[in-house]
């Protein structure tokens, strides 16, 4: 079985170090104004600073149209145990458990399909100052955003695709999307 295919892509996703992986059903993507909405409030200070977040990333019926277009979707995720629900670091260290995984699989990826919508971070940090609004991304290939900037909520997605979003008190859960097009519908 080819590795990082549709058949074995769950275990791989596991081998990596992900905690939990599920395929995604791109037809259950449901991006909501509403979310868009709470970007826009702007409490992560990204805001229209970034092609990777709203609005540089689309529209929502632009984000759903594109999201659509994909065949499939892998749901990756990383849980931490915290010490206590003030554990600021703990949150902050699985999120950067995803990133740093999310980076290695989206690398993975792109060498097996001829596109690849990753959304497994919050934000792009890859250059000291993104180009946003003045000029064109500067690696779009390597560039991800994250699930809410796309307008999802994700526990919907979670539940629509049969994967678990809470995994009990003193756990925390950050999740992650890439959507897969395969060669022949290029
Ligand atoms: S790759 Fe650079 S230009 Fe593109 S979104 Fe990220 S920071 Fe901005």
């Amino acid at each position: 079985m080819d590795r990082f295919s549709r058949e074995s892509i769950i275990q791989d996703v596991l081998d990596m170090g992900f905690s939990h992986a599920g395929l995604a059903d791109v037809g259950t993507l449901k991006p909501l104004e509403a979310v868009r909405e709470m970007c826009a409030v702007d409490k992560c200070h990204a805001y229209g600073k970034n092609w990777s977040c709203p609005p540089g990333c689309g529209t929502i019926p632009e984000c759903e149209a594109e999201m659509r277009s994909y065949d499939w979707g892998v749901l990756v995720q990383i849980t931490q145990d915290l010490e206590d629900d003030l554990d600021f670091e703990g949150w902050k260290e699985a999120g950067k458990r995803l990133r740093d995984l999310s980076v290695s699989l989206h690398e993975e990826l792109v060498k097996r399909y001829p596109q690849v919508l990753a959304l497994g971070g919050a934000g792009c940090d890859i250059c000291k100052t993104c180009t946003y609004p003045d000029a064109p991304c500067r690696f779009p290939e390597k560039r991800m955003s994250g699930m809410e900037g796309y307008g999802l909520v994700v526990s919907d997605v979670c539940r629509d695709n049969s994967l678990q979003y809470y995994y009990g008190p003193g756990t925390i859960t950050y999740t992650g999307l890439f959507l897969i097009k395969e060669p022949e519908n290029e």
